[in-house]
């Protein structure tokens, strides 16, 4: 059953029990909301909402619970409706908890909260580079969820500097990094110092690099909330099991309001500069920072793309040492340096220069190792090389690595090699990759 289905099958707002579920959050909100319509000078109605712009940790009036085994509760998720694990999140942090709307598809978020029957708060950030399309998705939501999104911007000293410094755009030359760090990063920050625990719209299914493990719920490994301090924080990603038809079932059978880019091809969307249409069959997420190289939006050698929990399991997994791949021809440094300087390559040969720590090597070895066996029966070599540690500079120099993993082509009847320009590294895609390289196999 598709998530559209079985939320509208358990929309708790047509029973009775779930009205009396409602926490005492509710009745203490009916107060501050006919406060805050009063003070609203433009007479914007509040019905579910807390006052926005004036957001901070004291006006918070539910305390954070204590004593949860969150990772027992992520367990437990995993068998749980969207709607089951929004109205979890609100009944134990209340006005405490905020869902992050980005002016995306994630609007499915204040939808299911609505399903909720419980009272929910929405933030988003305005970089002041979004597109009017997305602000007026912000406009059509607020009206049509009867809500008052609570947006943050950034930090006018620290914009003035970056944009008089260094231009407009400046982060198709040096990257996009420092410009998010501004725009994004700084006022997400300082807006869940407010909180004690956020949603977000995050899915497996949106990066097969980054995101193939998104918990429904964890303490924050990134962002402090509102107490302070490493685990103040806690991270709730009801749509982590949903994939993106799903998703997109469910917003026309409720008749949400979406950005009218999706209509124009764009699936994964930011800000203007930085996000365009992708391909049918790209990766959502290729769609944004397109002129980096798409696996510096993930991790590899970028440590600073890793969360500190994922760099503490990679320096673990670095200990260890396992191997991974463990199907396919490993290749030494002499061998890959050979096929590297071969005039012409008597045979195609795929090979894999990853680190059998990193995370999203892990995520394709499945994959690969399918792949592997059915090029064999095609004729075509399937090798691994491992492109760390020592061999790392190396790589890098000689075999275009920039990231793991790093899947490259060498062809039969010609020199040099082919770099897999693509974050999809399934069996279908590699041999798409290979047929359209070396030709019908
Ligand atoms: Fe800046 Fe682009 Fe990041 Fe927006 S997405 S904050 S414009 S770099």
């Amino acid at each position: 059953m598709s998530v559209a289905n079985r939320a509208l099958l358990q929309a708790p707002v047509q029973t009775g029990a779930w009205r009396r579920r409602r926490s005492s959050f509710a009745k203490n909100n009916t107060a501050m909301i006919s406060s805050s319509r009063k003070a609203t000078p433009l007479g914007r109605t509040t019905t579910l909402v807390p006052p926005r712009a004036t957001s901070t940790s004291s006006e918070i009036t539910q305390d954070a619970p204590t004593g949860i085994d969150w990772p027992n509760l992520d367990s437990q998720f995993q068998d749980q409706t969207v709607v089951q694990i929004m109205d979890k999140a609100l009944e134990l942090f209340g006005d405490g908890l905020a869902i992050a709307f980005s002016g995306a598809e994630d609007v499915a978020l204040i939808q299911y909260a609505k399903l909720t029957g419980r009272p929910f708060r929405v933030f988003s950030l305005d970089t002041g580079r979004l597109n009017p399309e997305t602000y007026q998705l912000f406009d059509d939501v607020e009206k049509h969820f009867d809500i008052k999104i609570e947006f943050t911007f950034p930090d006018e000293d620290a914009v003035t500097k970056l944009v008089n410094e260094k231009g407009m755009f400046s982060f198709y030359e040096d990257g996009h990094k420092e410009c998010c760090g501004v725009r994004k990063v700084q006022p997400l920050r300082k807006k869940l110092k407010t909180l004690n625990a956020w949603v977000t719209g995050q899915r497996k299914d949106q990066s097969p690099g980054t995101r193939m493990a998104v918990p429904a719920v964890q303490v924050d490994p990134v962002f402090e909330g509102a107490a302070g301090g490493t685990g103040s924080l806690v991270k709730f990603n009801p749509l982590t099991n949903a994939t993106s038809q799903e998703v997109w079932d469910f917003l026309r059978v409720m008749g949400t309001p979406v950005n009218k880019l999706h209509e124009m091809g764009y699936v994964s969307i930011g800000c203007a500069p930085c996000t365009r249409a992708v391909l049918p069959g790209q990766q959502e997420r290729e769609g944004r920072w397109w002129w980096e190289d798409s696996a510096m939006k993930e991790c590899g050698l970028h440590s600073g793309n890793l969360t500190a929990e994922q760099q503490a399991k990679q320096d673990a997994r670095e200990a260890t040492e396992e191997d991974i791949f463990n199907t396919v021809t490993a290749v030494d440094h002499a061998a890959i340096d050979a096929l590297r300087l071969e005039p012409t390559h008597s045979k195609t040969t795929l090979a894999v220069l990853y680190a059998p720590w990193c995370p999203f090597c892990q995520a394709m070895v499945a994959g690969y190792e399918e792949a592997a066996a059915s090029f064999a029966a095609k004729g075509v070599d399937v090798v691994k090389f491992r492109a760390d540690g020592d061999e790392k500079e190396w790589s890098k120099e000689n075999l275009e690595l920039k990231s793991f993993p790093t899947v490259l082509l060498f062809p039969e009847g010609r020199g040099g090699f082919v770099k897999l320009g693509s974050e999809r590294r399934d069996p279908d895609s590699l041999n798409i990759f290979v047929e359209s390289i070396v030709g019908k196999l």
